[in-house]
Order: C-alpha cells, then structure tokens, then sequence
C-alpha cells in the first residue's frame, strides 16, 4: 500500500493486493510476477501444471474483458503462447508483467467486498458469485467491524445459502468463511485508507476457500469529524425542565406561538412558563415579557418561533441569558436551500461557542407525558402517560398523528428532531432510552446523521427496550457508476436494513407497521416459543391465521393430552381441529377466557391469536383484560375493527392490541419472538 502512494496510484493490482491479504493468513491463488516469456516458463514449472496468466497493470481494473486471463495452461507452450497474446492484447496499456498462479480448483463461486457508505462509513458485503450477485442483488452487507455475530448472520443471510449448505455435492467451508469475513473486517480496521475492496470470485470448498482474484481502491482515511458524543445526562433537563420560555408565543388563536403556549398551559406544565413577546402584557394569563434578558430567572429551555431570518440574534441573546436548551421550532431552515443553510450554520456557530444544545430546527419541541409538557406546533389533545419514546425526524408525529393514536397507544416521550442541527437522531435516542418511563422506542428517521455511532447505541440499548424504526427516502438510492458490486451498494437502501439488523433495530415498513408493532410491544410480553394458538369464531379467519403463522416461521402449537381433553369438554360436538379452534358464531367471552386459561396452561403455547366477532368486541374486553396470560402475549384480531373503535380503544386500554387482519397478529408476534431470541 506504500508502494501505491508512493506511485501516486489508488489502484492496488492483483499481486500486491493477494501479497496483502496472504501476509494476514488468507489463502489464494497466488500470483508471481514474470516480466518475459522465459520467466514465466520458469515459474509456471515451479508452481506446476495447470496455471492461469493475467495481465498486470495499473491501468486495467477488468482483466479478463480484454483478453487479459488465461486459464488453465497445462505446459509451457501454452504458456508462451499465453504469454505473448497478453503482451500483444495490451500493447497500448502500461505493463508490469504477467502474473503466473496456480489453476484453482472449481469450487462455489463468492464475493466478498468492501466499499464506503456516505453514511455509515465502510460495508462488508458477501454473496455468491455470477447471477447471484449481478442479477439477484442477494447479498448479505453488514457495516465494519462486524462480530462473530455478523459473520454467522451474514452467512445465513443470503437467499443462496442452501448452496453453501450441501447442494448436489457442493458444499463450503463455513467456519473459514467466517474467519474470512472477520479478516477483511479486521484489514479495514487497521487501514481506513481501504476505500473498496473486491475479492471476486473467492472459491468455496468443502474443507477452505481460495481468492482467487482481488482488487483494493485506497483513498484518504475518512476523517472522524463526528463531535465527541453529548454526555447523556447533559440532555436530563431538556425533557424535565423546571422553565421555559416561549419566544414569539402569541395571544392570538391560530399561531404557532399561541398552539404551543396554549399546549404548555392546557396539559398543565408544572414549571414556569415565561411568554416571551414585545407586544403582549400577558399571554393566556401569564405575565409577557419584552425579551428573554427582561425575565432575569433561571431559565432551563428556550422554545423559539421567531422567523428563520431572527433566529441566530434570538439563539444569542438566549445563550447569554444563560439558557440550558434552546429548541428552534420555526421552519425556513437547511430543508429550504442555501440561505437556510447560512442561517443554520450561524446558529450552530454561537450555540457551540456558548456549549449550549439545540434540538431543530425545523422541529415540533418535546412532549414529555410524566411531566405534563407538550411544546407541540399543532394544538394536542389530552394525553395519558405510557412507556413508548417516539423519536421522529418529523413534527406530524407529535401533533397529527397523535390526535388519533392517543386513544390506542400510550406515549411517554414524544420528541421531535428536524432538522438535526447540533442533537442528532442519536444522541436523542440515548437520551430518551435513558429514561426509566420508556420501555419501547420508536423512531421516524429520513436519514441518519450519527453514522456508525447509531449502531453502536442502537445495538446497547435494543436488548433493554426495543427499538423500532421506519426510514423513508428508500427509493432515493443512489446509483452510481462504480468499479465493483460491493460499490454499487454504498448509499443503498439496502444497507439501512442491513444495519438495523447489525443493531438488533426492528424495520418498520410504514406508519401503520409501526405502531402496530410499538403497541403489541409496549403492551404485551414477548413469546418465549414458536407455538401459536389460535381461537376463532370464523373458520376461514383461523385458516388465514394458521397460513400467517407458518408464513412467518412460526407454528401452531399442541396441547398436552390433559388440557386438549380439558378443551374437548368445552367445544361443541361439531367442531374441528383443536387449533385453530373454532367456536363458530355461538363464540362467547366466557368460553374464550377459559380456552385462553387451558392454553396458559401448556408449554408448547408461547402467544395467543384471538379472533373476535366485530359486533360483540365490548363483551370481551372485561374477561379478556382479568385473565393472567403468565407472561403469553394475545393479540386481537377483528376483522372491520374500523367501525367498532369504542369497543376497539376499551380493549387497547386493558393492555391487548387490537388488529384488522391475522397477518398483523401473526407479524407482530413473530417479529416480538424473533427480537427475544435475539437479545437471548
Ligand atoms: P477480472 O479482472 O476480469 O475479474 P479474474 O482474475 O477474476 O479477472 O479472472 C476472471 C475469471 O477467471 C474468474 O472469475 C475465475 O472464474 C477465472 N480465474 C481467474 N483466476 C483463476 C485461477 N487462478 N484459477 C481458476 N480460475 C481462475
Ligand atoms: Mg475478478
């Protein structure tokens, strides 16, 4: 790697790059260089019959479009013969010398590469060679440095695996594989300088693998400009402040400084509240101020509506008035162009000479159920206090969508984070993972500033509470022309999903996706088996529900031969299976209670799926919410729940979530079972 800086060149060629990669105990081909016809005699007889001859220069990336492989030479006119077609098919090109190597075997082709993420900074990828890769995208990518884990994972992870495992006589060495991935990830560690890497194809055998080409890309080390994470307490007073000061709160109706005092007001924030505006006496009774200097107390947060063009001047007199937090929510920021971004930048220059945190701008405040503070843009109805931490890119999350979600979910901390100017989506979900009211976060993200720092955090604190995430923007994906497959990955969708699993992150599809999973997750326990039992007054409803099941890799769970004989007692003559059961129209709560009491009763049943009749949902909500499920989560399903959404919230707020399909049931539970398994 010296040698190619020193030539001023960021294309390592296939010798030195095999010379790097043997040095660290990775098996290829090989490859000697010979600079005539004699010499490559010379070392092909060394080597010994068959060998392979490949052209070696700087300037030729793909080697074998131009006729510069040739494989499988068997003596030495063949290799002379190879040797001067070489010569003369790159008469125009610069030349080092022909690389003499041995013939490798046939084995199971693979790709291993390296390349950089605008992102997440370097990606391992693997996958199997020819159509898979290039024609199927199925590939495993994983960001470095991966663990024993990753490796494992990324392994399974390929839709091809089944060839790894023993197909028709091929099989490969997984353990070496292992140890492959987990060498290039350590190379990429020592020398950031790596920017891609391409071992294509490597050869997978029963017993080793052998690279058998390989090519590295060196550029700059990426810098580590990533600011020194916050200290998580530094952000403690932010949700729990003991004062606020509102600049541009307003007196008349329909203002965003008027929704936002009037939140703080009407959901009773306990601190003090300082209205600031030149032109107000008092603003919903509370005594106004002309300035925030004028208020000369202690003051913890500053929430700014002022105009984008006002901010920086108003950010400056907050910090020298000694202001912990300062929360831009006004908009006509970087999201805006250019001048926005001038804007954003003076702001961030004077926070970060005074070391004061901002959250926006461009954002909707915080809203901190335990302690009654809602700083929200949008008027936000009454809340009640609950253990989910929602942390969302956009403001709609924490005034819109709240006006519905609050009669079925139950937020703690709801906190919005714009533009991400100075607190990213990182230091917040520290921070409010943190706090011992949120058991579940959510997050709406549309990009990902903390780099591989959020899969540092994520993975610390997923095990605890988990973490799901809905990314938008995956179409965005950039494509670039590029000089390997791994490359074409960077700054794809692909690798948000590869790094949410790397982290133990639940990928959410979409709104709806989200907060089914969040409410099935903050409400209920977590299956400890594969085993579902499902209980229907519908028979297609509970075929549906078994398809779903399998579909999702679980299964349906058997009871133990005293509590089927228990179950046989309470069914009607006319009924099936014992699961689903199906209690056909006639279904009523107390049946149900105890066929849900015999199923806790058994060991194969880790969760239950209840099919509920729309018409009596009200019914079954007071035995349903008395039962103890020791530890089993039951998830509702009721088909055209829509129109029964009186007796739908009465059921969430005994603590059972309530679906439009089986499908949903059976995701959430397995996407709940999975994540147990995982965080071990
Ligand atoms: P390129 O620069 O075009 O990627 P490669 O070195 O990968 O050149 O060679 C092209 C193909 O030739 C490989 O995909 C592999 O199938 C075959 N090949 C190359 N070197 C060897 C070798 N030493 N043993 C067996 N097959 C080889
Ligand atoms: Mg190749």
């Amino acid at each position: 790697m010296d040698q190619a800086k020193k030539d001023n060149r960021t294309y390592l060629m296939e010798h030195e790059c095999k010379a790097v990669l043997e040095s660290l105990g990775i098996t290829t081909t090989g490859a000697e260089v010979a600079r005539s016809e004699e010499e490559a005699v010379r070392t092909a007889e060394l080597i010994g019959y068959p060998v392979v001859l490949k052209v070696i220069s700087p300037e030729v990336v793909h080697k074998s479009d131009a006729g510069g492989v040739k494989l499988d030479l068997k003596g030495p006119d063949e290799v002379r013969r190879a040797y001067a077609e070489i010569v003369e098919a790159f008469r125009e090109e610069e030349v080092v010398g022909v690389a003499v190597q041995n013939m490798a075997l046939p084995g199971t082709e693979a790709i291993v590469g390296v390349a950089r993420d605008p992102t997440f900074g370097p990606i391992l990828m693997f996958g199997l060679g020819g159509i898979f890769v290039e024609i199927l995208q199925d590939v495993s990518l994983r960001s470095i440095p991966i663990t024993e884990t990753d490796a494992d994972e990324m392994i399974a992870g390929i839709k091809g695996r089944a060839l790894l495992e023993g197909y028709r006589g091929r099989s490969a060495d997984i353990p070496a594989l292992k140890g492959l991935l987990t060498q290039i990830s350590d190379l990429v560690m020592r020398y950031p300088e790596i920017a891609e890497m391409d071992l294509n194809p490597v050869f997978l055998y029963p017993d080793g693998y052998k690279v058998v080409d390989a090519r590295i890309i060196i550029g700059d080390a990426p810098k580590t400009a990533e600011r020194a994470p916050p200290k998580i307490q530094d952000l403690h007073d932010l949700f729990y402040p003991k004062s606020i000061a509102v600049i541009g709160a307003s007196g008349t109706k329909g203002k965003l400084g008027w929704n936002v005092f009037c939140n703080l007001i009407n959901h009773d924030f306990k601190g003090e509240l300082y209205p600031i505006n030149p032109k107000a006496e008092s603003i919903l009774g509370i005594k106004a101020y002309p300035q925030i200097s004028a208020v000369k107390k202690p003051i913890d947060v500053a929430v700014i509506l002022v105009q984008a063009s006002m901010t920086p001047e108003v950010v400056k007199e907050c910090c020298d008035c000694g202001v912990k937090y300062v929360i831009v929510e006004s908009a006509g920021f970087a999201e805006m162009g250019d001048a926005g971004r001038k804007i954003e930048e003076e702001m961030k220059a004077i926070t970060d000479s005074y070391g004061v945190r901002l959250l926006g701008p461009n954002c909707s405040g915080i809203i901190n159920t335990h302690c009654s503070m809602v700083q929200s843009i949008g008027i936000v109805d009454a809340l009640s206090r609950g253990n989910i931490g929602l942390i969302s890119q956009a403001g709609v999350c924490a005034a819109g969508m709240l006006w519905g979600l609050r009669h079925i979910m139950d937020f703690g901390i709801v906190a919005t984070i714009g533009n991400k100017l100075d607190i990213n989506e990182t230091d917040m979900l520290e921070a409010v993972s943190q706090d011992e009211n949120v058991d579940v976060i959510c997050m709406y993200l549309e990009s990902v500033k903390g780099g591989r720092r959020f899969i540092d955090v994520a993975k610390r604190i997923t095990r605890d509470k988990p973490i799901i995430a809905l990314k938008s923007g995956r179409t965005e994906a950039g494509k670039r022309a590029v000089a390997s497959h791994t490359a074409s990955m960077a700054g794809n969708d692909l690798v948000y999903s590869a790094v949410f699993k790397q982290a133990g992150v639940i990928r959410a599809r979409d709104y709806e996706h989200m907060f089914n999973l969040s409410r099935a997750v903050s409400k209920q326990p977590f299956p400890k088996n594969e085993g579902v039992f499902i209980i229907t007054y519908a028979g297609s409803l509970g075929v549906i529900s078994a398809d779903a099941v399998i579909d999702e890799g679980m299964r349906l769970s058997e009871l133990e031969t005293h509590l089927k004989e228990r179950l046989l007692d309470l069914l009607p003559e006319y009924v099936g299976g014992l699961n689903p059961v199906d209690y056909t129209f006639s279904m009523d709560a107390e049946t149900v209670k105890k066929t849900i009491e015999i199923g806790v009763e058994s060991n194969d049943v880790g969760s239950f799926i209840v099919i509920l009749q729309a018409e009596i949902l009200g019914s079954y909500v007071e035995p349903l919410g008395k039962i103890d499920y020791r530890g089993k989560p039951i998830m509702v399903c009721v088909a055209g729940k829509e129109f029964a959404m009186d007796d739908v919230i009465k059921m969430e707020n005994v603590g059972i979530p309530v679906y439009q399909t089986p499908e949903q049931c059976a995701d959430a539970i397995s996407v709940m079972y999975r994540h147990w398994q995982m965080s071990g």
